[in-house]
């Protein structure tokens, strides 16, 4: 049966903190030989995905913005399906428009008076400092389209405030590893994994998804596959969540990832 990887990036694939990923690369390799597709399902844009893509040699659909857009390459599929044609992708769009987040972060703050900061907000050079990324990484994870991060300078008690006024405006929060993101309600990571799922199924038949993950933003994605797993965070825990078939790696970041993929895939491909 056809097997298709979806995974998290930040803290799953690539290191939360230097975003080294040297300990996946023999695993995706193998991942690669077997035509396994690898999907990178991530809060990032989709310059850095590009530029993932790119180091990595992979060449499979993958989803950005937390779920905000799904881009496929051209031909991928064998058949046609409804999409909006971009450049070397046909893209199928989930969430809401950079501007109109942008706006409603902008409301929320003059409503509140928290102390928001997002990335549309601070120059490559802050985001770079601020994320430990080089200038030319931080130009990349700037150029959002359908979410946008942010930091939230407040205390914690007043998470439930912010959540609630996001929600009154129309629009959804994650927090993922380092930033808070908001974005259309519609974009999640499930939605956009069973989208693309129906389509792996359509042109190979029978499929069996696997999501690797690390952090609350991925639960949507965790929930869509059939068998998801989770890597260890930085302070050597678990995401908290109860899934019936979850796999819970003992290594950390990547190392935890090559794991799941050793033992869950490759076995048994
Ligand atoms: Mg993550």
């Amino acid at each position: 049966m056809v097997q298709v990887l979806f995974t998290d990036l930040d803290g799953t694939l690539l290191d939360l903190f230097d975003y080294s990923y040297d300990a996946a690369l023999p695993a995706l390799e193998a991942l690669k030989e077997r035509n396994i597709p690898v999907v990178f399902c991530t809060a990032k844009t989709l310059a850095e995905n590009e530029y993932y893509r790119k180091e990595m040699g992979i060449e499979d659909p993958f989803i950005v913005d937390n779920g905000g857009a799904i881009y496929i390459p051209d031909n991928y599929f064998s058949f046609g399906f409804e999409c909006k044609k971009k450049g070397k992708y046909c893209v199928i769009e989930l969430g809401a428009s950079y501007g109109r987040l942008r706006e409603a972060l902008k409301e929320i703050r003059e409503e509140t008076g928290f102390k928001i900061t997002g990335f549309g907000d601070m120059t490559a050079e802050e985001v770079a400092e601020d994320a430990n990324l080089s200038v030319e990484k931080a130009k990349l994870a700037k150029e959002k389209e359908y979410n946008e991060s942010f930091i939230f300078d407040e205390p914690k008690e007043k998470d439930a405030i912010l959540f609630a006024k996001i929600k009154e405006k129309g629009f959804s929060v994650t927090h993922g590893g380092r930033y808070y993101n908001i974005h259309g309600k519609d974009a999640d990571k499930g939605k956009a994994v069973r989208i693309l799922t129906a389509l792996f199924k359509k042109e190979y038949g029978a499929v069996k998804t696997i999501g690797i993950g690390d952090s609350k933003n991925d639960i949507p994605m965790l929930n869509a596959v059939e068998q998801p797993a989770v890597v260890k965070n930085k302070k050597g825990t678990w995401l908290d969540v109860s899934l019936p078939t979850l796999y819970k790696a003992k290594g950390e970041g990547p190392e935890g990832w090559v794991e799941v993929v050793e033992k869950l895939i490759l076995i048994s491909g």
